[in-house]
């Protein structure tokens, strides 16, 4: 199928890009396209003005800092993941996005436009509500912050207004006192997760004070539970992941049944409180600099059949939405 017809706007400034979203209500902003040009080839989404901001300037540039990370619209899945300074900050980050798609469609793809698209599949907005981040956007009337438990208002849909770009998310940094895990499980490699877990965990010496697990695809958003750990032994585990159950409504699709999705969740609770745990434990020591080793991509190159190329139509997709 082919999009149905829209006009396309690529923006001088961003001004300019605020005022053509203003001025058509049915307008969309276009990012890495690889979520939005599937919607549009299949006719599920229908916007009459395209708003390319791919041209826009210093929207590329990821500032990391002892507070945090903060990704701008047009930074790409891809270069976050492969900095080294982005992990060190917050580790969760790489942890996730190396479970994102494919090497080609991070490439594209741009860690704000998985944010706004609100997918509760994704891993992003799952990342952002357990760190508890924030989103800035702006449009004509001045800009806001969004906090993560204010931008998930149900499946695929955020607060962000038709009106509004979301400029940069920021992600805090880990604590000195804090460790991070993230797992799924997916059928295959760079799919959607049937269901996925990241768990942040703080420790005083080598006892627990607090500890969150965050999920995706399990229910309409991302949900962030309090797990009220305070042991790290094999029945506390399970009570904590019985207790996140009681606060999760798993819903069943053609991917997995509601029950199936409750048993990954329960396991996959258990697994990264472990090992959120053991990572605070090895921080305290200094024992866990990198996550991914310094590694750049996961996969060691391999899931990236285009070589590392960073754009396979060598930039011509954009002018041609
Ligand atoms: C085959 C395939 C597999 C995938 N698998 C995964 C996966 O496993 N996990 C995962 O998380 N994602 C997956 N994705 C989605 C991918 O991560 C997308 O890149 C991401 O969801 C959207 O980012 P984008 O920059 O491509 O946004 P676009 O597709 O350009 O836009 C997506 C939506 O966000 C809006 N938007 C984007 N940026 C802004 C902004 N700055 N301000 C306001 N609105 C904005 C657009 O208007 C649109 O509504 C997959 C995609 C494909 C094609």
């Amino acid at each position: 199928m082919k999009p149905a017809p829209f006009a396309f706007v690529r923006p001088q400034g961003l001004q300019h890009a605020l005022e053509a979203l203003a001025a058509d209500e049915g307008a969309k902003v276009l990012a890495g396209g690889q979520s939005l040009v599937p919607l549009l080839n299949m006719r599920l989404a229908a916007p009459t003005t395209l708003v390319d901001i791919n041209g826009l300037p210093a929207l590329d540039e990821v500032l990391v800092s002892d507070e945090g990370v903060e990704v701008p619209a047009l930074a790409r899945q891809a270069d976050v993941l492969a900095s080294t300074a982005v992990r060190r900050v917050q580790p969760l980050l790489g942890l996730a996005l190396a479970h994102v798609a494919h090497a080609t469609i991070r490439n594209r793809g741009t860690v704000v436009g998985s944010l706004v698209h609100a997918d509760a599949a994704a891993e992003l907005p799952m990342v952002l509500a357990l760190l508890g981040g924030h989103l800035r956007v702006a449009s004509t009337a001045g800009t806001r912050e969004i906090p993560a438990d204010e931008l998930f208002a149900g499946p695929l849909e955020s607060t962000v207004r038709h009106d509004e770009i979301a400029v940069s998310a920021f992600f805090p940094a880990l604590g000195a006192d804090e460790g991070v895990a993230f797992a799924e499980l997916a059928r295959r490699h760079g799919d959607y997760a049937m269901c996925g877990a990241g768990a942040l965990v703080r420790v005083e010496g080598d006892r627990v004070t607090r500890a969150w697990v965050a999920y995706l695809s399990v229910c309409d958003v991302p949900t962030v539970v309090d797990v009220e750990l305070d042991d790290v032994g094999a029945e506390a585990l399970a009570a904590a992941a019985e207790r996140a159950l009681g606060r999760l409504d798993p819903v069943g699709d053609v991917h997995a049944s509601a029950d199936y999705r409750a048993h990954l969740a329960r396991v996959l609770t258990v697994r990264v409180l472990r090992e959120a745990y053991d990572d605070a434990r090895a921080r305290a020591v200094g024992g866990r600099a990198d996550p991914l080793g310094g590694r750049a991509d996961p996969l060691g190159g391999r899931a990236d059949p285009l070589g590392g190329r960073a754009d396979p139509l060598g930039g011509r997709a954009e002018s041609r939405p």
